[in-house]
């Protein structure tokens, strides 16, 4: 069993109760390490030593180009490490060799982007309408930033959020997932070695009610960026009401991926598998519903059927491996829950349902590819995020009817569309309520497009130039050059 430590204050230490809990390995479903069990006063320690560094230490004196500078650096050396840290990650959450190393070797990319950019946030010089004053603006930093993510991937969507806020001049605590905490404990020494002062960067792990909830009630923390299930989102979103505090949050998702007749079919299959079955169904932009335009539906499902019977359950650190275990037992259970409801609501079964219990799934946490058809999209099974391989397949008419099933949802996260009609592409990227739409392919994302969900998908936006304002507040300075005071009693 390996030990970790949190890190707070640019140090290695464990909790204040000196507890810890165990992190199992979703392949071999045994304890593997230990993490620290944080609580409020950890919580207390790493906050004060953020908005130290913040209000009046190193972090708040450093020039805007020295920050981008240390954020550079620090790509530099996830480059370096990104081969062990994929490794950390794969054990700990039972994600493919292959995909964990892919986002490892991109991620050096956030840090890159947003280093280039921590010297060119300008105000603005506003040319008024009110002779005698001189009117600028500027961005300044919103302070502490609470950053909380999810299991599924962990150091991704950790560097989605700290690498905009410390380019914006914010000083961060994280709170990783419970289930996934080690990747994190690892990647903060980085901080440390990239010349980071002490403080900016605080890693607390724990549960979440015993680290987030005294994370986001801490009146020093101006801002919450939150990744996860949109239960806690808005949990987390009500809370951080009470203190007016900035949230931005990205949630779950049931997003349509929509073949129209059209389409290039072979292409669009292989859309469909890589929407649902890539990354084991964990993530929040899974392909879960597939709308199926009548016409193909017979013809498709067989080559669907046919390409996903091939896909390969087993080690995830094995290079020939498609598809790995559930990351959490909780998670697993709550798969196979929904297989059962999908069964009982009158989806038919076309395949898988089962726990895959072949000798190369060991005693991991592995549910089959399995894809239900003949469902129709008030289901639960078409309305309710899953989070795992399981395909909800929809027929549809016509354009229209596409439309009106992929925005019958609460979420709005991803959607996909398959069409060979340029002009069918633009008019449904239009229609269809979410904050991506892929045409002709699926699943892929760039630091440098935006990224974030409508409706219940959440709010606010990551990647891009414009995800570093979610970390910047605007100040309007106001200087008299010339204009007479007044009348005190009437607005200038
Ligand atoms: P979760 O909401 O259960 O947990 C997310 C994080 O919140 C964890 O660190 C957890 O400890 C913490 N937390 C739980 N309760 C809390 C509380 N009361 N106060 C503060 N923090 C609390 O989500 P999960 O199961 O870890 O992740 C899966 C979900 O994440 C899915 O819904 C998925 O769609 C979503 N997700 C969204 C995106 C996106 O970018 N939109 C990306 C990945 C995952």
């Amino acid at each position: 069993m390996q030990r970790y430590q949190m890190y707070i204050d640019g140090r290695y230490a464990d909790s204040a109760s000196g507890q810890f809990f165990v992190s199992e390995n979703p392949y071999t479903g045994q304890p593997w390490a230990e993490m620290p069990r944080g609580n409020q006063a950890d919580v207390e320690a790493a906050v004060q030593a953020a908005h130290k560094a913040y209000a009046q230490g190193d972090w708040s004196r450093l020039t805007p180009t020295q920050r981008g500078a240390l954020l550079r650096k620090l790509g530099d050396l996830v480059a370096r490490d990104a081969e062990k840290l994929a490794a950390t990650e794969v054990r700990d959450n039972g994600k493919l060799l292959a995909e964990m190393r892919g986002q490892l070797n991109y991620i050096p990319q956030w840090f890159y982007y947003y280093g280039g950019l921590a010297d060119k946030i300008q105000g603005t010089v506003i040319p008024l309408d009110k002779p005698g004053y001189f009117n600028f603006t500027r961005n300044e930093p919103l302070g502490v930033v609470a950053v909380i993510t999810p299991w599924n991937s962990p150091l991704m969507l950790t560097a989605w959020k700290i690498a905009p806020a410390l380019a914006a001049g914010c000083t961060v605590v994280i709170k990783p997932s419970e289930f996934t905490s080690a990747s994190m404990l690892e990647f903060a020494s980085l901080f440390e070695e990239a010349g980071f002062p002490a403080g900016v960067v605080n890693v607390v792990t724990g549960f979440g009610n015993e680290v987030g909830g005294p994370l986001i009630e801490h009146p020093l923390v101006r801002k919450i960026s939150f990744t996860g299930s949109d239960k806690t989102g808005k949990a987390i979103n009500v809370a951080a009401a009470g203190h007016f505090k900035h949230v931005s949050l990205e949630l779950g998702g049931k997003s349509p991926n929509i073949v129209f007749e059209d389409a290039n079919i072979d292409d669009a299959v292989n859309g469909a598998i890589s929407g649902i079955f890539s990354a084991t169904g964990q993530t929040c932009i899974a392909g879960s519903r597939l709308l199926l335009q009548e016409s193909i539906h017979d013809a498709f499902m067989e080559k669907l059927l046919a390409l996903a019977k091939t896909a390969r359950m087993g080690d995830p650190m094995a290079s020939d491996t498609q598809v790995g275990p559930i990351t959490t037992r909780p998670q697993y259970d709550k798969v196979l829950s929904y297989i059962d409801i999908a069964r009982q609501d009158g989806a038919r079964l076309a395949l898988g349902g089962k726990p895959g219990n072949r000798p190369e799934c060991g005693d991991g946490w592995f549910v089959e590819p399995t894809i239900f058809t003949d469902v129709k999209n008030d289901m639960r099974i078409a309305q309710e995020e899953v989070f795992g391989p399981v395909l909800a397949v929809i027929k549809f008419k016509d354009e229209a009817d596409a439309v009106s099933i992929a925005n019958d949802s609460c979420y709005g996260l991803g959607a996909g569309v398959w069409t060979s009609d340029i002009g069918r592409a633009l008019r449904m990227s239009e229609k269809i309520q979410s904050g991506t739409v892929w045409v002709n392919t699926y699943r892929a994302v760039s630091v440098m497009s935006p990224f974030g969900g409508y409706k219940h998908s959440g709010l606010g936006r990551e990647n891009g130039i414009d995800a570093i304002r979610e970390y910047l507040q605007t100040k309007s300075v106001w200087i008299n050059s010339g204009a007479p005071n007044g009348n005190p009693f009437v607005m200038k």
